[in-house]
Protein backbone atom coordinates (compact mmCIF):
# COMPACT_ATOMS: atom_id res chain seq x y z
CA UNK A 1 0.00 0.00 0.00
CA UNK A 2 3.00 2.53 1.32
CA UNK A 3 4.60 1.49 -1.91
CA UNK A 4 1.68 2.29 -3.97
CA UNK A 5 1.61 5.59 -2.84
CA UNK A 6 5.45 6.20 -3.30
CA UNK A 7 5.03 5.21 -6.59
CA UNK A 8 2.29 7.79 -6.98
CA UNK A 9 3.92 10.87 -5.21
CA UNK A 10 7.14 10.04 -7.19
CA UNK A 11 4.82 10.33 -10.43
CA UNK A 12 3.18 13.07 -9.50
CA UNK A 13 6.51 14.88 -8.17
CA UNK A 14 7.74 13.86 -12.01
CA UNK A 15 4.51 15.27 -14.14
CA UNK A 16 4.88 18.48 -11.94
CA UNK A 17 8.78 18.85 -12.68
CA UNK A 18 8.30 18.15 -16.20
CA UNK A 19 5.56 21.29 -16.28
CA UNK A 20 7.92 23.29 -14.45
CA UNK A 21 10.82 22.70 -16.63
CA UNK A 22 8.73 22.93 -20.25
CA UNK A 23 7.66 26.78 -18.76
CA UNK A 24 10.78 27.47 -17.81
CA UNK A 25 12.40 26.48 -21.03
CA UNK A 26 9.37 28.32 -22.86
CA UNK A 27 10.15 31.24 -21.04
CA UNK A 28 13.79 30.95 -21.97
CA UNK A 29 13.21 30.26 -25.13
CA UNK A 30 11.25 33.33 -25.88
CA UNK A 31 13.53 35.42 -24.10
CA UNK A 32 16.95 33.93 -26.15
CA UNK A 33 14.09 34.86 -29.13
CA UNK A 34 13.53 38.60 -28.10
CA UNK A 35 17.51 38.57 -27.33
CA UNK A 36 17.98 37.24 -30.92
CA UNK A 37 15.80 40.10 -32.45
CA UNK A 38 18.30 42.68 -31.80
CA UNK A 39 17.37 46.39 -33.18
CA UNK A 40 18.99 46.94 -36.53
CA UNK A 41 20.02 50.95 -36.89
CA UNK A 42 17.60 51.45 -40.19
CA UNK A 43 18.27 54.48 -42.08
CA UNK A 44 14.56 56.06 -42.04
CA UNK A 45 12.43 56.67 -45.72
CA UNK A 46 12.21 60.23 -46.36
CA UNK A 47 9.32 61.63 -44.55
CA UNK A 48 6.31 61.59 -46.48
CA UNK A 49 5.23 65.67 -47.27
CA UNK A 50 2.41 67.26 -48.75
CA UNK A 51 3.89 66.62 -52.16
CA UNK A 52 3.28 62.93 -51.43
CA UNK A 53 0.76 60.81 -53.42
CA UNK A 54 0.91 57.56 -50.78
CA UNK A 55 -0.74 54.23 -53.14
CA UNK A 56 -0.58 51.23 -50.96
CA UNK A 57 -1.81 47.93 -53.20
CA UNK A 58 -3.01 45.23 -51.16
CA UNK A 59 -4.05 42.55 -51.26
CA UNK A 60 -7.34 42.04 -48.62
CA UNK A 61 -8.76 44.17 -46.42
CA UNK A 62 -6.49 44.99 -43.54
CA UNK A 63 -2.80 44.33 -45.32
CA UNK A 64 -2.88 48.06 -45.77
CA UNK A 65 -2.57 49.06 -42.47
CA UNK A 66 0.17 45.91 -42.26
CA UNK A 67 1.99 47.16 -45.00
CA UNK A 68 2.04 50.73 -44.28
CA UNK A 69 0.21 52.11 -41.81
CA UNK A 70 2.83 54.50 -40.43
CA UNK A 71 3.44 56.21 -43.63
CA UNK A 72 0.15 56.48 -44.13
CA UNK A 73 -0.50 58.39 -40.78
CA UNK A 74 2.12 60.49 -41.59
CA UNK A 75 1.12 61.31 -45.07
CA UNK A 76 -2.17 62.61 -43.54
CA UNK A 77 -0.68 63.99 -40.55
CA UNK A 78 1.73 66.11 -43.34
CA UNK A 79 -1.29 67.18 -45.89
CA UNK A 80 -0.37 64.54 -48.57
CA UNK A 81 -2.53 62.24 -50.05
CA UNK A 82 -2.86 58.53 -49.47
CA UNK A 83 -4.45 56.05 -52.33
CA UNK A 84 -5.59 52.61 -51.55
CA UNK A 85 -6.08 49.50 -54.00
CA UNK A 86 -7.81 46.69 -52.41
CA UNK A 87 -6.59 43.71 -55.29
CA UNK A 88 -8.76 40.95 -53.92
CA UNK A 89 -12.10 40.73 -53.18
CA UNK A 90 -12.40 39.84 -49.73
CA UNK A 91 -14.72 37.09 -48.87
CA UNK A 92 -12.17 34.16 -47.65
CA UNK A 93 -11.91 33.68 -43.41
CA UNK A 94 -15.51 34.83 -42.98
CA UNK A 95 -16.99 31.42 -43.68
CA UNK A 96 -17.13 30.42 -39.98
CA UNK A 97 -19.38 33.50 -39.17
CA UNK A 98 -21.79 33.52 -41.58
CA UNK A 99 -24.23 32.98 -39.03
CA UNK A 100 -23.59 36.10 -37.20
CA UNK A 101 -23.24 38.08 -40.37
CA UNK A 102 -26.21 39.62 -41.87
CA UNK A 103 -24.45 41.85 -44.04
CA UNK A 104 -22.83 40.73 -47.73
CA UNK A 105 -19.29 39.66 -46.30
CA UNK A 106 -17.22 41.24 -48.60
CA UNK A 107 -19.11 44.66 -48.60
CA UNK A 108 -18.99 44.17 -44.50
CA UNK A 109 -14.84 44.22 -44.67
CA UNK A 110 -14.98 47.09 -47.12
CA UNK A 111 -17.39 48.77 -44.49
CA UNK A 112 -14.41 48.24 -41.92
CA UNK A 113 -11.87 49.68 -44.19
CA UNK A 114 -13.84 52.74 -44.68
CA UNK A 115 -14.08 52.96 -41.13
CA UNK A 116 -10.12 52.19 -40.33
CA UNK A 117 -8.66 54.69 -42.95
CA UNK A 118 -11.68 57.26 -42.07
CA UNK A 119 -9.82 57.06 -39.07
CA UNK A 120 -6.64 59.19 -40.47
CA UNK A 121 -9.11 61.30 -43.23
CA UNK A 122 -8.46 59.06 -46.18
CA UNK A 123 -11.38 60.02 -47.91
CA UNK A 124 -13.97 57.32 -49.49
CA UNK A 125 -12.91 58.30 -53.24
CA UNK A 126 -9.22 57.19 -52.55
CA UNK A 127 -10.05 53.55 -51.34
CA UNK A 128 -10.53 50.93 -54.85
CA UNK A 129 -11.72 47.35 -54.23
CA UNK A 130 -10.86 45.42 -57.40
CA UNK A 131 -13.04 41.97 -57.14
CA UNK A 132 -10.21 39.43 -58.42
CA UNK A 133 -11.20 36.28 -56.37
CA UNK A 134 -9.56 34.73 -52.89
CA UNK A 135 -6.39 32.62 -53.53
CA UNK A 136 -7.10 31.34 -56.73
CA UNK A 137 -8.55 34.44 -58.88
CA UNK A 138 -4.99 35.46 -59.62
CA UNK A 139 -4.02 32.05 -60.88
CA UNK A 140 -5.59 32.36 -63.72
CA UNK A 141 -3.65 33.64 -66.67
CA UNK A 142 -6.28 35.77 -68.67
CA UNK A 143 -7.08 37.31 -65.19
CA UNK A 144 -3.75 38.17 -64.07
CA UNK A 145 -3.05 39.29 -67.42
CA UNK A 146 -5.90 41.73 -66.99
CA UNK A 147 -4.50 42.44 -63.38
CA UNK A 148 -1.54 43.82 -64.27
CA UNK A 149 -3.22 46.23 -67.03
CA UNK A 150 -5.53 47.35 -64.10
CA UNK A 151 -2.61 48.20 -62.20
CA UNK A 152 -1.29 49.93 -64.79
CA UNK A 153 -4.11 52.06 -65.59
CA UNK A 154 -4.65 52.91 -61.57
CA UNK A 155 -0.89 54.10 -61.60
CA UNK A 156 -1.52 56.31 -64.51
CA UNK A 157 -4.84 57.72 -63.38
CA UNK A 158 -3.65 58.38 -59.52
CA UNK A 159 0.17 59.21 -60.57
CA UNK A 160 1.20 58.36 -57.16
CA UNK A 161 4.95 59.19 -55.55
CA UNK A 162 5.79 56.42 -54.13
CA UNK A 163 4.14 52.88 -53.67
CA UNK A 164 3.65 50.03 -51.22
CA UNK A 165 3.20 46.39 -51.74
CA UNK A 166 3.56 43.17 -49.41
CA UNK A 167 7.05 41.18 -50.56
CA UNK A 168 7.00 37.60 -52.41
CA UNK A 169 7.96 35.51 -49.64
CA UNK A 170 5.49 33.17 -49.66
CA UNK A 171 3.45 35.00 -46.40
CA UNK A 172 0.39 34.53 -48.41
CA UNK A 173 -0.24 33.35 -52.33
CA UNK A 174 -2.66 36.74 -52.76
CA UNK A 175 0.15 38.76 -51.43
CA UNK A 176 2.98 37.00 -53.49
CA UNK A 177 0.53 37.24 -56.48
CA UNK A 178 -0.26 40.79 -56.28
CA UNK A 179 3.47 41.45 -55.91
CA UNK A 180 3.95 39.65 -58.69
CA UNK A 181 0.93 41.87 -60.78
CA UNK A 182 2.92 45.04 -59.58
CA UNK A 183 5.91 44.17 -60.38
CA UNK A 184 5.19 43.06 -63.98
CA UNK A 185 3.41 46.45 -64.17
CA UNK A 186 6.23 47.71 -63.40
CA UNK A 187 8.64 46.48 -65.70
CA UNK A 188 5.78 46.00 -68.57
CA UNK A 189 5.49 49.63 -68.97
CA UNK A 190 8.82 51.02 -67.75
CA UNK A 191 7.45 53.02 -64.49
CA UNK A 192 9.91 54.93 -62.04
CA UNK A 193 8.11 55.65 -59.13
CA UNK A 194 10.08 54.41 -56.00
CA UNK A 195 8.11 51.23 -55.12
CA UNK A 196 8.66 49.82 -51.54
CA UNK A 197 7.64 46.18 -50.08
CA UNK A 198 6.89 45.17 -46.48
CA UNK A 199 7.57 41.96 -45.05
CA UNK A 200 4.02 41.85 -43.07
CA UNK A 201 3.08 38.11 -42.40
CA UNK A 202 6.92 37.06 -43.15
CA UNK A 203 7.76 38.00 -39.78
CA UNK A 204 6.56 35.19 -37.61
CA UNK A 205 7.23 32.81 -40.33
CA UNK A 206 9.75 30.93 -38.79
CA UNK A 207 8.83 27.02 -37.62
CA UNK A 208 10.41 27.80 -34.26
CA UNK A 209 8.88 31.35 -33.70
CA UNK A 210 5.32 30.04 -34.90
CA UNK A 211 5.59 27.34 -32.23
CA UNK A 212 6.78 30.09 -29.57
CA UNK A 213 4.12 32.59 -30.62
CA UNK A 214 1.32 29.99 -30.27
CA UNK A 215 2.58 29.05 -26.43
CA UNK A 216 3.43 32.36 -25.53
CA UNK A 217 -0.29 33.32 -23.93
CA UNK A 218 0.90 30.81 -21.45
CA UNK A 219 4.20 32.77 -20.50
CA UNK A 220 5.35 35.45 -18.26
CA UNK A 221 7.73 36.63 -21.23
CA UNK A 222 6.19 38.07 -24.20
CA UNK A 223 7.81 38.18 -27.50
CA UNK A 224 8.91 41.39 -28.79
CA UNK A 225 7.61 41.65 -32.63
CA UNK A 226 10.03 42.07 -34.82
CA UNK A 227 10.00 42.15 -38.83
CA UNK A 228 11.85 41.14 -41.36
CA UNK A 229 12.41 40.03 -44.73
CA UNK A 230 13.07 36.17 -45.27
CA UNK A 231 16.31 37.75 -47.59
CA UNK A 232 19.52 39.09 -45.79
CA UNK A 233 18.56 42.36 -47.91
CA UNK A 234 19.45 44.49 -44.25
CA UNK A 235 21.37 47.61 -46.02
CA UNK A 236 18.45 47.90 -47.84
CA UNK A 237 15.81 48.01 -45.03
CA UNK A 238 14.05 51.65 -44.15
CA UNK A 239 12.23 52.28 -41.61
CA UNK A 240 9.70 54.95 -40.45
CA UNK A 241 9.82 56.91 -37.38
CA UNK A 242 6.78 56.48 -35.21
CA UNK A 243 5.76 58.36 -31.79
CA UNK A 244 3.54 56.03 -29.12
CA UNK A 245 0.74 58.40 -30.37
CA UNK A 246 0.88 57.14 -34.10
CA UNK A 247 1.44 53.49 -33.03
CA UNK A 248 -1.88 54.06 -30.81
CA UNK A 249 -3.90 55.45 -33.87
CA UNK A 250 -2.29 52.63 -35.98
CA UNK A 251 -3.73 49.99 -33.71
CA UNK A 252 -6.91 51.90 -33.47
CA UNK A 253 -7.21 51.62 -36.85
CA UNK A 254 -6.81 47.44 -36.89
CA UNK A 255 -9.42 47.29 -34.23
CA UNK A 256 -11.51 48.82 -36.84
CA UNK A 257 -11.19 44.66 -38.60
CA UNK A 258 -13.35 43.20 -36.61
CA UNK A 259 -13.98 40.08 -39.00
CA UNK A 260 -10.89 39.30 -38.64
CA UNK A 261 -8.06 37.72 -36.15
CA UNK A 262 -7.28 40.32 -34.03
CA UNK A 263 -5.06 38.79 -31.75
CA UNK A 264 -3.24 38.45 -35.14
CA UNK A 265 -3.53 42.01 -36.30
CA UNK A 266 -2.82 42.97 -32.60
CA UNK A 267 0.72 41.70 -32.08
CA UNK A 268 2.25 43.45 -35.58
CA UNK A 269 1.27 47.02 -34.60
CA UNK A 270 3.88 48.16 -32.37
CA UNK A 271 6.59 46.49 -34.40
CA UNK A 272 9.06 48.93 -36.42
CA UNK A 273 7.47 49.25 -39.93
CA UNK A 274 10.00 48.56 -42.23
CA UNK A 275 10.43 48.61 -46.35
CA UNK A 276 12.75 48.00 -49.09
CA UNK A 277 12.60 48.58 -52.75
CA UNK A 278 10.98 45.85 -54.68
CA UNK A 279 13.06 42.85 -54.73
CA UNK A 280 14.45 41.45 -58.01
CA UNK A 281 12.64 38.14 -57.50
CA UNK A 282 12.78 35.15 -59.45
CA UNK A 283 8.87 34.86 -60.45
CA UNK A 284 9.36 31.64 -62.19
CA UNK A 285 9.59 29.84 -58.53
CA UNK A 286 7.29 29.61 -56.26
CA UNK A 287 8.25 32.09 -53.48
CA UNK A 288 7.56 29.31 -50.62
CA UNK A 289 10.35 27.14 -52.20
CA UNK A 290 12.94 29.48 -51.42
CA UNK A 291 12.97 29.26 -48.00
CA UNK A 292 10.72 25.80 -46.31
CA UNK A 293 8.60 28.42 -44.40
CA UNK A 294 6.49 27.51 -41.53
CA UNK A 295 3.19 26.84 -43.02
CA UNK A 296 4.86 24.27 -45.34
CA UNK A 297 6.23 22.98 -42.88
CA UNK A 298 3.47 22.42 -40.70
CA UNK A 299 1.34 21.38 -43.66
CA UNK A 300 3.86 18.59 -44.07
CA UNK A 301 3.82 17.42 -40.55
CA UNK A 302 0.07 17.29 -40.46
CA UNK A 303 -0.70 15.57 -43.48
CA UNK A 304 -2.18 16.13 -47.26
CA UNK A 305 -5.45 17.81 -45.93
CA UNK A 306 -3.60 20.81 -44.26
CA UNK A 307 -2.08 21.68 -47.67
CA UNK A 308 -4.64 22.30 -49.70
CA UNK A 309 -4.21 25.49 -49.24
CA UNK A 310 -0.95 25.61 -50.62
CA UNK A 311 -1.48 23.52 -52.94
CA UNK A 312 -4.07 25.50 -54.29
CA UNK A 313 -1.45 28.02 -54.99
CA UNK A 314 0.97 25.66 -55.83
CA UNK A 315 -0.32 23.81 -58.93
CA UNK A 316 -2.19 27.14 -61.20
CA UNK A 317 1.32 28.31 -60.52
CA UNK A 318 1.72 26.75 -63.66
CA UNK A 319 -1.21 28.22 -65.49
CA UNK A 320 0.38 31.66 -65.05
CA UNK A 321 4.22 30.62 -66.44
CA UNK A 322 3.54 31.91 -69.92
CA UNK A 323 2.80 35.25 -68.28
CA UNK A 324 6.00 34.95 -65.86
CA UNK A 325 8.33 34.22 -68.58
CA UNK A 326 6.64 36.98 -71.00
CA UNK A 327 7.96 39.53 -68.28
CA UNK A 328 11.23 38.21 -67.20
CA UNK A 329 12.27 38.20 -71.13
CA UNK A 330 11.09 41.73 -71.17
ZN1 LIG B 1 -3.59 39.61 -46.73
Amino acid sequence: MRKKLRNRIRVIKLIVFAIVLIYVLMNLSIFILNMHYKNFDYRYIPEPDSDTRALIIASHHDDEILIAGGYMIKTMQNNGEVYVMFNIYGGAGLENLSDKVTVNKSSWREEETVKALGLIGIKEDNILFLTNKDQTGLLDIDNMERNIEDIVSLIKEINPSIIFLAAYEGGHCDHDMTNFAVASAIKKYNITIPVYESPEYTRYRSFYEEMLFRLEKFSIIKIRPYPRFLYNTEEEIVTINMSKEDLELKKKMLDQYESQSIDLLRITHNAPEIFRPLHEYNYSQPPYEHKDTLIYKICKIRGKSNCEFFNVCRIPFENIKTVIEGVNSQ
